[in-house]
């Protein structure tokens, strides 16, 4: 006990015993000690049951009151209620302001945050922006079921994956249909999920402004390149021995910019689509015309091995399916130095989807190269990608291809022991192959 509650405490104490010993010698004056304590006894009694009642009092009262003044027991008391009544004001009002200003701080936020309750899925608090972004109204909305607030939105399945639920990169806002918005959910604790909506209208228009310059640029670079590419075919270096090494190197020049600007239009159309047209791939044909295109690609220099073990086909996009794994294969070929061997594997996968690799035994790529890629003009060597006639961006088409077909590219490699790049299709794209009785058993016609 600390000492000012000690003294309180005794003084309190001596003051109780004085006052008996006084009604004993007061009881023994007059002769009537039993009484005389009796009464003392029972005024005292009183008197704590008064200050209990005072302490009560000011316990339950709303108003402020003054602490008595006193030294005792009682009055102590008294003030340490009063201190940590005020200590506990004192908190709640700072907590109250610090939730204030979060509040206007997230108000302030240009993106739309919603709190919404995990188990009823019910909005609990929502900002300024999400009126302007979602049509979120107060009062109105508070305590309603979010997907059904933000119905044109479609949010009910993407709610119900919780933590899984992957950020929706576009979508058309419930308020105006000029607006495009991102959004997330974050699960910031048990009980309760953030919502958050970004408008991404201005990002977007940028990168359509992109796409589309990039697209026209290389629409109009094509005639003039065929012109000159075609002008130059023409130019037979043996009639000209002493321009023969220019003529040639102007021709591969011309032939690699060609290339260049078909695989950027290629780039810019299957950017410019969410979805492509879905047809029976027929996977012998398409395995039969890669280890062709392969072969003529090495010119004898490696070995092209085939293994058809599915006995599958896709459903999909022939011509853009055969555009990805082409480049796959060509890749392979070229980075891959001459003697070397080059597999095409089509395979079942465990969860009964598909999956078509290409491996070699060619220069492989360093571990930290295989992040970056599939970005456009991202290479290992630039050198070594150009003499072999690479644009840098093949890998960027493959993973586009791959993406419309909801498939994904793995990428394995080891350096100087060689790569495997696999394209992994899911159930839905898997076929029954009906052009034949075993995988492999017959003879292929040409892909596209
Ligand atoms: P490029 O036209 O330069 O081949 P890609 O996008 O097809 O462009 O490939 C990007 C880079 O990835 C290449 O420059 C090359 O460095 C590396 N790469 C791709 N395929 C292979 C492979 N099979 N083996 C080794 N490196 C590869």
């Amino acid at each position: 006990m600390p000492p000012r509650l000690r003294s309180a405490w005794r003084r309190t104490l001596l003051a109780q015993c004085g006052l008996l010993l006084a009604a004993i010698v007061a009881g023994i004056a007059i002769g009537h000690v039993g009484a005389v304590l009796a009464a003392a006894a029972l005024g005292m009694l009183a008197w704590q049951h008064w200050r209990l009642r005072r302490v009560l009092q000011g316990l339950g009262a709303r108003q402020h009151q003054e602490p008595g003044r006193g030294q005792g027991a009682w009055n102590e008391l008294d003030r340490l209620l009063h201190r940590s009544r005020a200590e506990m004001r004192a908190r709640k009002r700072r907590l109250l302001e610090m939730l204030r200003a979060y509040r206007a701080a997230a108000d302030a936020l240009p993106d739309a945050v919603v709190v919404v309750d995990r188990n009823t899925q019910r909005i609990l608090w929502f900002n300024e922006a999400a009126t302007g972004l979602l049509g979120l109204v107060h009062p109105r909305d508070m305590g309603a079921p979010v997907a059904e607030c933000l119905q044109p939105l479609a949010l009910a399945r993407w709610l119900a994956a919780g933590r899984r639920a992957e950020p929706i990169l576009d979508a058309q806002a419930p308020t105006d249909a000029r607006l495009r918005l991102n959004l997330r959910l974050i699960p910031y604790s048990e009980d309760h999920w953030l919502l958050v909506a970004r408008d991404v209208s201005k990002l977007l228009q940028l990168e359509q402004v992109r796409r589309d310059f990039v697209a026209n640029v290389s629409h109009e670079l094509r005639t003039p390149l065929t012109v000159v590419h075609g002008y130059l075919e023409m130019l037979d270096p043996d009639e000209f021995p002493e321009w023969r090494p220019m003529l040639e190197e102007m021709q591969r020049q011309s032939q690699r910019m060609t290339q260049l600007v078909e695989d950027l239009l290629t780039l810019s159309r299957l950017e410019a689509r969410d979805s492509l047209p879905e047809e029976p791939v027929a996977m012998a044909a398409m395995l039969a015309t890669l280890k062709r295109e392969a072969e003529a690609f090495s010119q004898g220099r490696h070995t092209v091995e085939l293994q058809d073990l599915a006995g599958c086909d896709l459903l999909g996009s022939t011509r853009e399916l055969h555009s990805a794994f082409s480049n796959l294969v060509t890749n392979a070929v070229r980075y891959t130095p001459a003697g070397g061997t080059v597999t095409i594997t089509l395979a079942r996968a465990p969860d009964g989807g598909a999956v078509l690799a290409v491996r070699d035994t060619g220069y492989g790529i360093a571990h930290a190269h295989l992040p970056r890629l599939t970005e456009r003009f991202y290479r290992v060597s630039s050198s070594r990608s150009r003499e072999s006639g690479g644009t840098g961006l093949g890998l960027s088409i493959v993973k586009h291809v791959l993406g419309l077909h909801q498939a994904r590219l793995s990428i394995e490699s080891r350096v100087g022991e060689g790569s495997e790049f696999a394209c992994h299709f899911g159930p839905e794209r898997v076929r029954t192959r009906h052009d034949e009785a075993a995988p492999g058993a017959r003879p292929a016609a040409d892909a596209p």
